[in-house]
């Protein structure tokens, strides 16, 4: 984890600390993800507006109907992750503006996200440049198809909820990897799926609220 080459002043550091502290009370134990939270300011990921509010616990309007997710709902899934090993090569599906995926790029030099909506790519894009987070790389595309040219991924996470898995970020996950996303339609819970030598072993974790995964790009 290399924290130097982050471009992040102190602005907003007391706040993120504020929110750091609130993640480890509500049960975020491992020390690298909380790390990666601390470093990374959300306010930068908001439309000026809602700057004020960015290190409140709560999911945010990114504009084209999506939202920026909750810190917490990120850390609780990325802590499923990342337990016990490394992220590793590393897909994420609906970058949305970035803010997971520059969690994400703290985290593992090999970071891919996919978006369906193409400006909010470019926010995602500006975002993480600002952040000098260069290693992630980002891609316009239908993320129910994965990102085939890329695969196998260690770990693969939707930020987006779908009622099934796709088959092809089932097909796309490492022996060993580890895929999590909010699983469900109107009522969701956070599912981990492990590749094993049988097959996948499936985990459900707390209920969560996400937008919905969609097909196409727009
Ligand atoms: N990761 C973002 C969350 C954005 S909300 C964050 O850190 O805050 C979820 C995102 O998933 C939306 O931007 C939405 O456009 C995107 N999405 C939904 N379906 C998708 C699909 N099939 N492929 C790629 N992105 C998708």
């Amino acid at each position: 984890m290399n924290t130097a080459t982050i471009g992040i002043g102190m602005t907003s550091q007391r706040t993120r600390t504020r929110m750091v502290e609130r993640l480890r009370t509500r049960g975020v134990k491992d020390g690298r993800v909380l790390h990666a939270m601390g470093l990374v300011p959300r306010h930068i990921f908001l439309e000026q507006p809602l700057a004020n509010r960015a290190y409140d616990d709560t999911a945010l309007p990114l504009g084209f109907g999506q939202t920026i997710s909750q810190p917490y709902v990120v850390a609780r899934m990325i802590e499923i992750l990342i337990a016990g090993r490394e992220l590793g090569k590393t897909l994420e599906i609906g970058a949305g503006c970035g803010y997971q995926a520059a969690i994400l790029g703290v985290l593992s030099k090999q970071v891919f996200a996919v978006e369906r909506i193409a400006p909010l790519l470019a926010r995602a894009r500006h975002n993480l440049k600002q952040l000098k987070l260069s290693h992630i790389r980002l891609k316009h595309a239908d993320g129910n198809l994965g990102l085939p040219e890329a695969a196998p991924f260690d770990t693969i996470i939707l930020a987006a909820a779908a009622a099934a898995v796709p088959p092809a970020l089932l097909a796309q996950l490492a022996p060993g990897g580890r895929l999590v996303l909010p699983l469900g339609g109107a009522e969701q819970v956070i599912s981990l799926f492990e590749r094993s030598e049988g097959g996948f072993v499936e985990t459900r974790f707390d209920a969560v609220r996400f937008v919905p995964l969609l097909p196409g790009v727009e």
